[in-house]
């Protein structure tokens, strides 16, 4: 998964992107990248690691220019190597051109074959690098055509910042599945993956970028295009809401804390527990745990403290120390969850390892009973379109029963919200979401998503 975001005509454009970055951190945190212009020359930072720690105040100054785009990766194509980090920027003989990319394309391969046949020649393994091959490669003289050109050939889940001479582009899959919002700062324009940046750089959210839009700002104003495609049904990613989007952001017009909180009263609706406490898996459960507590009124506590200061740790753990990996991220309090029988809320189960070793933890602190309680149905086929979710094999979900995961997980119960719930939750009566992580219906079909499914299946 990853975060973008874009300035247009802005005195600060890069000061801006790194503040833009840095609100969405949650996105990626593998490697981060500015390209900035003045509209001559392109200046460019991109380094691996955290927003914070690799732009500072002499990198930053060196970013010159009213434009900018910049980027946050965590890898779902391609290793997580430098040369694949972004945004990516060439210069190609109409000039330069940037790109940032969030999202997953499901016929990356075979484009890829087929450029490289024609004498492309890659410099990375990320999928978005075959965006770029596909616009110099066309003749058309306008970028934006050649742009169209090349997103009608491209399948899957992108949403897209570019930036050229004189241009600031944003586009946005024909599905919708990855968020892409417009935002105005003074007399400039803003784009980001999310709203929560512009609240950071105090920018007014405007709207959406449509699914299928070509977004173009320039000189003389902003306008639309659209890629050319037949119009399929939006299939917004559900997980956006469940998981990956940041609780105070506005995503596909909806308050993420407010939705999750929904999904954590209708939880409690279809599955009540006669239990002492309701307890959140920090940060991921809280606000689904304190819907659940709302309406059930069971007492919320934080049973569990989050040390948000963890990194990479170098020291190996000693026999002795068990579960030192989630010990580092969580401690139980043992005196609020001794002797009482606990609702433990999360948004997902992946692989079960996580809910395994925190109902151990909770145990282990003197909890007489763990009810699990997970606010999305229960995850059982793998995500193409960007969301980091392992093969059918490792999801937990897609090869044992509940009460097996239950077993597993070593909780006294485990429910998961019903799909049915979670669509009241979103008020889907229009049918723009995707759910193929729940229900392996898969809105872009490809027969290389068949063939990895077949293969993980059995
Ligand atoms: P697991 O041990 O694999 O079951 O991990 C479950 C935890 O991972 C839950 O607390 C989720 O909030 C979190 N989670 C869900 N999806 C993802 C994802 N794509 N990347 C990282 N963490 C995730």
């Amino acid at each position: 998964m990853c975060g973008i975001f874009g300035v247009f005509s802005h005195p600060e454009a890069a000061n801006l992107t790194y503040l833009g970055l840095h609100a969405l951190q949650h996105r990626g945190q593998e490697s981060a990248g500015i390209v900035s212009s003045d509209g001559e020359e392109y200046y460019s930072h991109i380094q691996m690691g955290h927003v914070v720690d690799i732009f500072k105040k002499e990198i930053l100054e060196k970013l010159k220019g009213h434009m900018a785009i910049g980027h946050v990766r965590y890898s779902t194509t391609g290793s997580s190597l430098l040369q694949n980090a972004q945004p990516f920027l060439v210069n190609y003989f109409r000039g330069y051109l940037a790109i940032a990319h969030n999202g997953n394309l499901v016929n990356y391969e075979t484009l890829k074959e087929e450029l490289e046949k024609e004498g492309s020649i890659f410099q990375s393994t990320m999928d978005s690098e075959v965006i770029v091959h596909l616009i110099a490669k066309s003749n058309s003289n306008s970028i934006i055509e050649r742009i169209k050109e090349a997103l009608y050939q491209v399948k899957g889940a992108y949403s897209l910042i570019f930036l050229t001479e004189n241009k600031l582009i944003a586009a946005r899959d024909p599905y919708g599945f990855r968020p892409l919002v417009l935002g105005k700062i003074k007399d400039g324009y803003v784009v980001s993956s999310e709203t929560c940046a512009f609240d950071l750089i105090e920018a007014e959210f405007i709207r959406e970028i449509n699914p299928g839009e070509i977004l173009i700002i320039d000189r003389e104003g902003i306008y639309s295009d659209r890629i050319p495609s037949d119009k399929p049904r939006n299939s917004f990613c559900i997980f956006e809401h469940i998981y990956f989007a940041r609780p105070d952001s506005i995503v596909f017009g909806k308050n993420v804390y407010l939705l999750r909180k929904n999904l954590g009263k209708i939880l409690a609706q279809e599955s009540p527990v006669d239990a002492d406490l309701v307890v959140p898996v920090p940060d991921s459960g809280i606000p689904a745990a304190i819907g659940y507590s709302e309406e059930s009124g069971i007492p919320f506590e934080l049973g569990l403290i989050r040390n948000h200061y963890i990194g990479r740790t170098f020291i190996e753990p000693k026999q002795s120390i068990r579960h030192f990996g989630v010990k580092l991220k969580l401690n139980a309090l043992k005196d609020v969850l001794k002797n009482k029988k606990i609702v433990l809320i999360d948004d997902s189960i992946v692989r079960g390892t996580t809910s395994r070793k925190i109902v151990k933890m909770l145990k282990a602190a003197g909890a007489k009973e763990v009810h699990m309680r997970i606010s999305s149905p229960s995850t059982n086929y793998p995500c193409f379109y960007g969301i980091d979710t392992p093969t059918r094999r490792e999801l937990i979900a897609s090869s044992h029963t509940v009460d097996e995961i239950r077993k597993y997980i070593t909780a006294d119960s485990l429910y998961y919200l019903s799909l049915d719930g979670l669509k009241k939750a979103v008020k889907e009566d229009k049918n723009c979401y995707c759910y193929a992580c729940f229900d392996g219906d898969y809105p872009v079909k490809f027969p290389k998503i068949l063939k990895k499914l077949e293969l993980t299946i059995f």
